[in-house]
């Protein structure tokens, strides 16, 4: 072990011990602990006016906005769903609600009523933060009350600041989010206080966010890396960050990477990619740029070297996890890197491979927080060997003799073709070098022969002057052939308008394989 990362072990224990402690509150390290004058969030509007948020200011508000929560009937233990764009009182709400022990239950505002249904009820909730841009989507579930944050933050001007601060404890839930729903419904993950050690890990020796950086996570916040690492891990460790209120679109992202200076990015995949489609990045002079979420392909490291002014860098979590598996930016951490592969475990893992599935070494993992699914007994156990000691990914990968890891599928979407086991990843990072492709995703279905178990397709999106057609399809069959392996290409290519994906943006191959898309 270098000495850099012997260094970067100790540091880790240190915030973990902090965070752990039976009195550790939330609101203390995320906000009352930094210096009041430091810019917690500089806020970007649409029309990208900004306003610097204090640490002061974030302080004052929550503290009288928990007052108006508490006259409302918040109380400590309560799980309170926040259905909020990336504003002001979103940061104000949360850590209000923290102030009083509650537990904050993210919703994406691209939620349809159901989704937000699934969370409400799994939550038990009794109330619901919104605002009057999103309060349609929850008016209609009958059995909780809505409150309007603009009404909690006008009744909060007056108010008497709540000077608690629950000591929920190391051990205490601060959030419960939802997987994203790539391979079913979505669960539900208790998040504990003392994962904000692990957040601020990733935030500071993955990421490398120092000081002088200008940092966006444009993640939105109703999943788990927006959350953890645009909110939590900016908080946590008191460093400023860009919160841009509004939706992803490659021309504001642009606008805002340009206007604003950032030189340290986050995203994931299909950001990049639709960066990489249509939009002039010459203005865009990135010094860190990472990517987690979903496997990035080899042309979208090549992309940001050209167009971005370095390369992206690609890291690998869980909901259940955070990050822990990443091509380090620190100093003290960083390896040169390997083609294909995701990188080394975060400080604070050990990871190895288990039954063919990338896995982490409980003992020796002092960062995972992962306890269990809510109210899902039966999957949690799915989540570890029997004998406790590995925690189970359901994610197939690889590692080499020099510790470099890398992925190879989602269990379910591994195909099994004639003997072989193909990762549909692969396939999907030769075929996107066409010229013509936008995206790709490639599945297993049945071999309606009856002989090889399952054949290979691929759903193709073209890019604008393509159309799809038999010549096209043997060139992208023979592309696959001649680049990769002749036992992977796609027997069949669809050319289809969009792939079916998760809200934050996920391809959904269980619904390609059932073939009702
Ligand atoms: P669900 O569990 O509900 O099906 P999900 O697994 O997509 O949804 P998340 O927790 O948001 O929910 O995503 C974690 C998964 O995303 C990982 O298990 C892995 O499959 C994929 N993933 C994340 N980062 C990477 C990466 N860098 N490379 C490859 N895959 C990644
Ligand atoms: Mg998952």
């Amino acid at each position: 072990m270098t000495d850099g990362r012997q260094a970067a072990e100790r540091q880790v224990r240190e915030w973990l011990d902090e965070y752990s402690a039976p009195t550790a509150g939330a609101a203390h390290l995320l906000c009352d602990r930094h210096d009041p004058s430091t810019v917690a969030f500089t806020l970007v509007e649409p029309d990208l006016t900004s306003t610097p948020f204090t640490h002061g200011e974030l302080a004052d508000e929550s503290r009288r906005m928990a007052t108006v929560l508490v006259a409302n009937g918040v109380a400590r233990g309560d799980k309170v769903p926040v259905l909020l764009g990336k504003r002001r009182e979103l940061i104000v709400a949360l850590v209000a609600l923290w102030r009083i022990g509650a537990v904050h239950v993210p919703l994406f505002t691209a939620f349809a009523t159901g989704a937000i249904v699934l969370r409400v009820e799994g939550a038990s909730a009794s109330v619901v933060i919104t605002d009057a841009s999103q309060r349609s989507k929850v008016d209609p579930i009958d059995a909780v009350t809505v409150l309007d944050v603009d009404e909690l933050a006008a009744a909060a001007v007056d108010a008497e600041p709540f000077t608690d601060d629950a000591a929920i404890g190391g051990d205490g839930t601060l959030v419960q989010l939802y997987t994203s729903g790539t391979t079913g419904k979505p669960k539900g993950v208790p998040v504990p206080l003392r994962a904000l050690a692990a957040f601020q890990t990733y935030q500071h020796y993955s990421l490398d966010v120092a000081d002088d950086d200008v940092f966006w996570n444009a993640a939105d916040p109703g999943w788990a890396y927006g959350l953890y690492y645009a909110i939590l891990g900016p908080l946590v460790g008191g460093r400023t960050s860009l919160l841009f209120n509004a939706g992803f679109t490659p021309e504001s992202t642009v606008a805002v990477l340009t206007a604003f200076g950032v030189t340290n990015f986050a995203g994931a995949p299909t950001m990049y990619r639709a960066l990489r489609a249509g939009a002039d990045t010459s203005g865009v002079a990135l010094r860190r740029a990472s990517s987690a979420g979903e496997p990035l392909t080899p042309d979208i490291v090549e992309f940001g070297l050209a167009h971005l002014g370095t390369e992206v860098r690609d890291q690998y979590g869980q909901t259940e996890l955070g990050m822990v598996i990443g091509n380090h930016w620190h100093a003290d951490v960083a390896l040169p890197l390997r083609s294909g592969s995701m990188g080394q475990p975060m400080p604070g893992y050990a990871a190895g491979i288990v039954d063919g599935q990338i896995a982490l070494d409980v003992e020796n993992s002092p960062l995972l927080w992962f306890t269990g699914y809510d109210a899902a007994p039966e999957k949690t156990a799915e989540r570890f060997t029997k004998d406790g000691a590995w925690y189970l990914t359901a994610d197939t990968g690889k590692v080499d003799d020099d510790g470099y890891f890398s992925f190879t599928a989602r269990d379910d979407d591994v195909i099994l073709a004639a003997g072989y086991r193909i990762g549909p990843f692969d396939v999907e990072s030769v075929m996107v070098k066409h010229p013509s492709i936008i995206e790709v995703a490639v599945v297993g279905r049945p071999d309606p022969e009856g002989i090889r178990g399952e054949v290979v397709e691929a759903f193709v999106v073209l890019r604008e002057g393509f159309t799809g057609s038999d010549e096209l399809e043997a060139e992208l069959q023979a592309l696959v052939r001649d680049g990769y392996s002749k036992h992977a290409y796609p027997r069949r290519v669809h050319f289809v308008e969009s792939l079916p994906k998760t809200p934050s943006g996920k391809v959904q191959r269980f619904i390609l394989r059932r073939g009702d898309a």
